[in-house]
């Protein structure tokens, strides 16, 4: 009887007539948003000290027809505050009177270290480690657990928004696990930049989710602490492509050729004892050739001078900024285009 009630919902959900008869508000955490409503709320709204790092702002839209639910989350590392503004603007152009299905934005998982302009967590935890968490663990390990299952698993698709991390700078690119069908398709309509093939590190958000069968791209560009236009108007026109390609507003977009997925990337290094002060003479986004020029390196003390060559063909993806450098610290990461692992 149990299968036969389940098929029922099945088939219910795959008539787009009775979807449509059956559209109606979402439960969302603790909240119920109607039909052509856009809300902003908090998380929870325990005030204790310790509900208190689940304060995190929550935005739903509800279309006024059915669709599918498209998730936005960005400041899981709480100092890529591109991410947070390329959420902010994404959430608030979405009109839920013209829009099917629905749009939930979480613009600052990590609510805490978004205050305090810190990537981690107050007790030094990367949140981006513990997905998808658990209730008896960890601070980090709560938020993600809670986050997960209250938010994450009622997703259809995912794009989590980030920068590059302390001290470097990357290239427009979206991060998605190519060996996952719905997730590449995703990624390639996303558009823009580049993707970079990969499952992603144990514990993140999108390697969880798309455990989790939920198709996740990471959208990454620009630097920590940072607003930078193109990197966000680009993440913005990426979340409005997604939502074409899930048909929830209207209109045709470009997508990504296969010629853009890089699976294959590789750094270029400080080598031994050729430490000191990095000026790169590249930007992301430019093509080199294997013996190409990158930059120098100063030694403070001596003045002497270290010529940084790329190490292969390809194009740079992400690379250091200008900074003190030591022996084996990653300088600029190219990536090689169209070739398998
Ligand atoms: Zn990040």
């Amino acid at each position: 009887m149990k299968s036969a009630v389940a098929l029922y919902a099945l088939l219910a959900l795959s008539s787009p007539l009775a979807a449509a008869e059956e559209w109606g508000p979402m439960e969302l955490i603790w909240q119920t948003i109607q039909p052509g409503e856009k809300l902003k709320f908090s998380f929870v709204r325990d005030r204790s000290f310790e509900g208190s790092y689940l304060g995190i702002p929550v935005f739903a839209a509800r279309g006024k027809t059915a669709g599918p639910t498209l998730c936005v989350t960005a400041g899981i590392h709480g100092d890529e505050i591109s991410g947070v503004e390329t959420a902010r603007r994404a959430f608030f152009q979405a009109d839920p009177t013209s829009m099917a299905g629905s749009l939930v934005v979480l613009p600052t998982v990590n609510a805490s270290g978004f205050r305090n302009g810190d990537r981690y967590l107050p007790d030094r935890r990367d949140l981006n480690r513990y997905f998808p968490g658990n209730m008896t663990g960890s601070v980090a390990s709560v938020i993600a657990k809670a986050v997960f299952e209250q938010v994450i698993r009622k997703c259809d698709a995912l794009v989590d928004l980030h920068t590059a991390s302390f001290h470097r700078t990357n290239y427009p690119q979206i991060r998605a696990d190519d060996s996952d069908p719905k997730t590449l398709e995703l990624a390639k309509n996303f558009g823009g930049g580049v993707i970079i093939g990969g499952a992603g590190p144990t514990g993140s958000l999108r390697r969880a989710a798309v455990d989790a069968g939920i198709p996740t791209i990471i959208y990454e560009a620009g630097e920590p602490m940072k607003f930078q236009e193109d990197a966000i108007d680009q993440g913005v026109r990426g979340i409005v492509n997604v939502m074409q390609y899930l048909g929830m507003i209207a209109g045709t977009h470009e997508q990504l050729s296969e010629s853009r997925i890089f699976r294959k990337s590789s750094w270029v290094r400080v080598p031994p004892k050729q430490g000191g002060f990095f000026f790169p003479s590249v930007a992301p986004g430019d093509s080199v050739r294997k013996g190409d020029v990158l930059g120098e390196v100063i030694d403070p003390f001596t003045d002497e001078r270290y010529v940084i060559s790329s190490t292969l063909d390809g194009e740079i993806i992400g690379m250091a900024v200008p900074q003190v450098v030591l022996s084996g610290y990653g300088l600029v990461h190219i990536g090689i285009p169209g070739k398998a692992k």
